[in-house]
């Protein structure tokens, strides 16, 4: 039985909610034409697309509003700067929108368009017009996921899985339930703080939830919240719903320069997030994304502000790790210390690396592992950027 904790008049007033689309930047009303102008150009690289919902969350007068650095163009991205496959998710890819890095988890890119688009993505690559990276038919991954015993979990992400039609979501779902083996659906998802209204008004999807969300075999939501200000009243009752529907919330983001790079608000944001049953999950440090030059954080000041934010709060707001996801695992910034930078494996590709600790001399500057260099005489890898287009595994 769903426990909807809303009134009946509080679910038929947001029930009538649907967000307008806005695609061009040109018809954002508040940003002056002169400056939409020079965004097109922007836009016009890294696609650029919103809600009418969300736009109403920045604070117009505030040019730093970090509501507007997420979702706003800024000139700075056409640097020259990053590759688009930072982590080179190329070299894990085992057939069309099928990623299989770790033995006992899949990802389906099954969509390729979401809510709005985050500057910071790293996926960017995917909403490129030339991009063939993501399938609508997952037959192909439904069929690799049967195959593969060990695969217990499965990502559906891309884009935003929850942009998909809940027809094809619940094909989806009914799918991956038929393999006695997936113990676990994630879905990545940044809808809840998009358009909360997408679950909200849903009930078919909500049923679809209840029903594939087991006691021994659970959906999670792994949602995207990056700034206590996305966490609306709308936006609280759809995590709500998906709670109510018996899906596991947690909450991922990355550090983001000019939206969550401070202990402050990052302290807020996990705070609420524990509050509302979607406890904070992992910090990921921004890949070295083409366009993503305005909106990186240094590893060093990245981890004084997490550790910081890490001072406040109960044990629930203080679950997340901060990680680098590299092309060969997912690496926890473990410390900083006035010479040393302390990392750990907490996944890797390669499994004689699992657990690996490694130290490598700091470096204020560095974004990502490959600048780091190893502190000598204690054994840590170094690893070089991988010129496009090249398969790491390959060479392994
Ligand atoms: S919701 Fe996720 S995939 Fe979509 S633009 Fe934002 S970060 Fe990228």
């Amino acid at each position: 039985m769903i426990r909807f904790s809303w009134s009946k008049e509080q679910v038929q007033a947001y029930a009538k909610r649907r967000v307008k689309y806005i695609r061009h930047i040109e018809k954002v009303p508040n940003i002056p034409p002169e400056e939409r102008e020079k965004l097109k150009r922007v836009a016009e690289r890294y696609v650029f697309r919103a809600n009418d919902y969300y736009l109403g969350l920045i604070n117009w007068a505030d040019p730093n509003d970090p509501i507007r650095h997420l979702i706003i163009p800024r000139e700075e991205e056409l640097s020259d700067w990053g590759e688009l496959d930072a982590s080179n998710e190329k070299a894990v890819t085992v057939t069309r929108g099928v990623q299989h890095k770790y033995p006992d988890t899949v990802l389906l890119l099954c969509n390729e368009v979401c809510g709005s688009y985050c500057r910071y993505c790293f996926r960017k690559r995917l909403f490129m017009d030339e991009n063939s990276e993501v399938t609508n038919d997952v037959s192909e991954g439904i069929a690799y996921i049967s195959e593969n015993p060990q695969v217990s979990n499965v990502l559906l992400t891309g884009g935003d899985p929850l942009l998909m039609s809940t027809r094809r979501i619940v094909e989806i779902l009914e799918a991956l339930w038929a393999i006695p083996h997936v113990k676990i659906i994630r879905i990545g998802s940044k809808m809840p703080a998009f358009d909360p209204w997408r679950v909200l008004n849903d009930l078919p999807l909500q049923h679809a939830l209840q029903s594939y969300s087991a006691p021994d075999r659970r959906i999670y939501l792994m949602a995207h919240f990056d700034h206590p200000r996305e966490l609306t009243e709308p936006a609280v009752e759809g995590i709500d719903t998906f709670i109510s529907c018996g899906v596991i919330c947690v909450n991922q983001c990355p550090l983001v320069k000019g939206v969550n790079d401070d202990p402050a608000v990052l302290a807020e944001l996990y705070e609420k997030l524990s509050f509302i049953g979607c406890p904070p999950y992992y910090l990921f440090q921004g890949r070295p994304t083409a366009g993503n030059e305005p909106y990186e954080v240094p590893i060093v000041r990245g981890w004084h502000i997490f550790s910081e934010a890490m001072k406040h709060g109960a044990g629930l707001a203080r679950r997340a790790r901060y990680v680098m996801s590299h092309r060969t695992g997912k690496i926890e910034i473990l410390a900083v210390d006035g010479s040393y930078i302390y990392l750990r494996y907490h996944r890797a590709y390669d499994a004689t690396m699992r657990g690996q600790f490694m130290i490598y001399q700091r470096d204020d500057q560095a974004c990502w592992l490959d600048e780091l260099e190893p502190a000598e005489g204690l054994g840590a890898p170094r690893f070089e950027p991988v010129p496009p287009g090249e398969d790491w595994n390959d060479a392994d």
